[in-house]
């Protein structure tokens, strides 16, 4: 099953946001993406039902729709 352990893995990364409905972290130590498997750069979690997410360069993303928010990997 595909999912990713932010407690787990939270060591890894660095925060650099958090307004309580969404998250933002950068990825200090090659932490894989779920969906792809390769490192990701940036990860937004947001729990909101919908939202907009910030401007990027055009870099691919993946998704991650799990039960208790949305995970956007950039990388
Ligand atoms: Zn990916």
């Amino acid at each position: 099953m595909t999912a990713f352990d932010l407690r787990g893995e939270r060591h890894r990364l660095k925060q650099l946001t958090d307004d309580g409905n969404t998250k933002l972290f950068t990825n200090r130590d090659g932490v894989e993406c779920p969906a792809c498997r390769t490192a990701f750069e940036r990860l937004f979690v947001t729990e909101r039902a919908a939202t907009s997410f910030p401007e990027n360069d055009g870099s691919r993303f993946c998704l991650l729709n799990e039960s208790d928010a949305v995970y956007v990997f950039r990388h």
